[in-house]
């Protein structure tokens, strides 16, 4: 069967965790397309992989549309959106199938693959409920993905079943965990933290873009519960979240933890940082569809402590492979974090394990060659 001709749709150009999973999923798709609707650091991510990129010209009109807009507010740019569908049919007359990666690539491509009779794959990276998308959000995605779609894959059953609770057709789905590719990190935990200039006592970190779901809040109000311990907050505001930063950092001044919480910004070095750690925290406040960070400090050999929410317990196994603590409750996690910081032989035998299981479960190979022959078989 010849290798069909594949246009990859990503509606940011920043890089995310949705956008690492494409990078690493486009890996044997070398020499096929991708389709950006804004410039940024992705396009030459994806250039270094091989693919041709093209960036929209008419995708800024509506680039302000947020995941809570109103019906009200998205008719205005209608236009800009109409402009985008217009690239995009063009595209994939190009192509054989067309692969959206995320929700508003989704919603464009969709249009644009029913109107030019090409099947359309969905990646689907979100938990879509009322805490993330807006009730006409729901319903549109919805109808295009059983309308449009050949296949959605999303990367937990808790996705799935959110999915399906909002009337998305189950035949349409398929669980594909995120897979990742780290090689070991063999340098000491304290060689590590001399050369990043890192705090040298108990020392905790959190890897997630800023955004208020995802959490760091909740971590700096622990902090202020427990004496001695530093923490760094590694990931910047990506997606508009700059008043939650700024929040943020004004919350280490009233608390009075200055001297103990550091803002690294957006780093390339995680699996390095995280192996320094005593500790790494996920600690969303809303289900995470999956948290790619949590497998990374599976890897990492370092104990993890994540909120109960989504696909987090799938992944540390019910708390086997890590300590799932309540969302948002800050005097939970300041137990959990003294607790896991005493590492107890439990605690030590629980990183073992977590390594264990992050290797056996979450391989990309494994994720690349499920998600190749979907495409395939489009
Ligand atoms: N990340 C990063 N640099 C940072 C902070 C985070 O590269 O400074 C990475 C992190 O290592 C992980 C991804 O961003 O691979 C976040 O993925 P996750 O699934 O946890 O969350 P998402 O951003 O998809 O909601």
């Amino acid at each position: 069967m010849p290798t069909p001709r594949v246009l990859f749709v990503c509606h940011t150009g920043s890089i995310s965790g949705a956008e690492l999973v494409l990078l690493d999923l486009v890996v044997p798709w070398a020499g096929q397309s991708a389709f950006l609707f804004e410039q940024g650091p992705l396009r030459q991510a994806l250039a270094d992989r091989g693919l041709n990129v093209s960036v929209s010209h008419s995708a800024q009109s509506f680039s302000g549309v947020r995941r809570d807009s109103s019906l009200l507010k998205v008719i205005p740019i209608v236009s800009g959106m109409v402009a985008v569908i217009r690239e995009l049919i063009g595209a994939a007359r190009r192509h054989d199938v067309v692969y959206a990666n995320s929700q508003k690539a989704f919603v464009l491509s969709a249009v644009a693959a029913w109107l030019s009779r090409r099947p359309l794959i969905w990646h689907l990276h979100d938990i879509i409920s009322p805490a993330h998308f807006g009730a006409a959000q729901r319903r549109i995605q919805v109808f295009l993905a059983n309308r449009c779609a050949v296949r959605v894959i999303v990367p937990s059953r808790v996705a799935a079943d959110a999915f399906i609770a909002e009337g998305g057709r189950r035949n349409l789905v398929t669980v594909v965990p995120n897979g990742l590719d780290i090689a070991p990190e063999t340098a000491a935990p304290a060689e590590i933290r001399r050369e990043l200039d890192l705090p040298a006592g108990p020392l905790i970190g959190v890897f997630s873009r800023l955004a208020e779901w995802k959490g760091q809040h909740v971590v700096l109000q622990a902090l202020s519960k427990i004496s001695d311990v530093h923490c760094i907050i590694a990931g910047s505001a990506l997606f508009g979240e700059e008043a939650y930063e700024e929040r943020l950092r004004a919350m280490v001044r009233d608390l009075d933890i200055v001297n103990r919480v550091q803002f690294l910004g957006q780093r390339s070095d995680v699996p390095r940082l995280m192996r320094a750690m005593d500790a790494v925290v996920h600690p969303s406040i809303d289900p995470e569809p999956f948290g790619r960070t949590l497998v990374e400090a599976m890897l990492a050999d370092v104990p993890v402590i994540a909120s109960d929410a989504g696909a987090a317990s799938d992944i540390l196994e019910d708390g086997k492979a890590g300590t799932l603590v309540r969302p948002g409750d800050a005097d939970g996690l300041a137990a959990a974090i003294t607790q896991v910081l005493d590492r107890t032989p439990a605690i030590a035998e629980q990183v073992r394990y977590a390594e264990t299981r992050a290797r056996s479960h979450y391989g990309v190979t494994q994720m690349i060659d499920v998600i190749s022959a979907l495409i395939r078989g489009a």
